[in-house]
């Protein structure tokens, strides 16, 4: 019986069958042309970001270490490289907020010079750096012939130290190296313009410089470091910048999160990112708290090396390392030292 039924509506069959197809086949193209637009849209999307984000992106990663130290924010990393002994101060510094510096020359934060000096040369692009030039930031310590020196100054910017420096660095025509900390940056977004348009290396030293935040796994210290860069992207009003150059806080050798800092510095260079210490201070984070003792304390700790990264603070409570500042340049002036920054060691342009 069934047979029979369904033999009489064969003809029926095949005209649906037909019909269905057309329908079919044409559902599919349009969902397909669909698909296509979709994917054209996300795209178009997604290019400007990718293209700004370019080093961020190539920084996400999933923690591998599974460290969790224990936090202790005044832990003293101590590091031996170079006999210097490298106590960098913890976010003490960082809270200890107005100190009332009575000049009122340093509050001066932009004068007004919106482009680079003639003498530095803002590299083209701020592209992962290469593995030429990461060899150059490892040799950092290294004899130099002619002697150099890096100035280097951590955790600002300030408005209670910052400005005067600069204006330092600019009557005496020298760059400097500033190891910016994002918070600052976002507090203080001129200064770091200013830095930057004055021909300084603007590098990155974390957002928050509390141990416990930043040292909890590589990640919490990536994320650091990519809030910072866009701190200072939105700081200098450049969003193709990268700051290529990181310092722990503390350093990045010894203390309670060495084999962190150690996995985490790694990664870091994977993804092109330079990490530099110091092999000479100022001890201005040492409890030091004369002009005569930082600046021996200087010629202690950088007078047998040719090449010296010397670490000092722009941090709020820091002026005496400003005033302490014109007798480390003599001294290096007198000494045959050149005065570079991390733009130096760039291969670019
Ligand atoms: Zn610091």
């Amino acid at each position: 019986m069934k047979y029979v039924v369904k033999g009489k509506h064969k003809g029926n069959h095949y005209v649906r069958k037909k019909v269905n197809r057309r329908k079919v086949f044409i559902t599919l193209v349009a969902c397909i042309a669909l698909l296509i637009f979709v994917i054209c849209m996300i795209n178009k999307q997604n290019e400007p970001v990718a293209q700004v984000y370019n080093v961020e992106q190539n920084v996400i990663i999933v923690d591998k270490s599974g460290e969790n130290d224990t936090q202790q924010e005044n832990s003293n990393d101590t590091k031996n490289q170079n006999n210097a002994q490298n106590n960098e101060q913890s976010n003490s510094e960082q809270n200890s907020g107005q100190t009332n510096q009575q000049s009122t020359e340093g509050n001066q934060q932009s004068t007004g010079q919106s482009n680079p000096p003639q003498d530095v040369v803002i590299p083209n692009n701020f592209s992962a750096l290469t593995t030429d030039e990461l060899q150059r930031f490892d040799k950092i310590y290294s004899h130099s012939d002619p002697k150099r020196v890096f100035l280097t100054f951590d955790d600002g910017p300030t408005t209670q130290v910052t400005p005067y420096i600069l204006d330092l660095l600019k009557s005496e025509n020298i760059k400097a190296t500033f190891f910016v900390l994002g918070n600052r940056v976002d507090a203080n977004p001129a200064l770091v313009k200013r830095e930057f348009e004055e021909g300084h290396y603007i590098a990155n030293h974390g957002y928050t410089h509390s141990y416990s935040s930043i040292y909890q796994n590589s990640n919490t210290v990536i994320d650091e470091y990519n809030r910072t860069n866009q701190s200072i992207r939105n700081a200098i009003g450049k969003q193709d910048y990268n700051s290529l150059v990181f310092r722990f806080p503390g350093g990045s050798v010894g203390g309670t999160y060495d084999s962190l800092k150690k996995a985490t510095k790694q990664i870091l260079r994977e993804r092109g990112i330079a990490t530099v210490d110091w092999n000479a201070l100022s001890g201005d984070s040492e409890g030091v708290k004369t002009i005569d003792g930082l600046y021996n304390r200087f010629v202690q700790t950088a007078s047998s090396y040719t090449s010296v990264v010397v670490l000092m603070h722009d941090a709020a409570d820091k002026i005496l390392t400003y005033e302490t500042l014109p007798r480390i340049i003599e001294y290096c002036r007198n000494n045959g030292y050149e005065f570079k920054t991390m733009y130096d060691l760039l291969l670019r342009n």
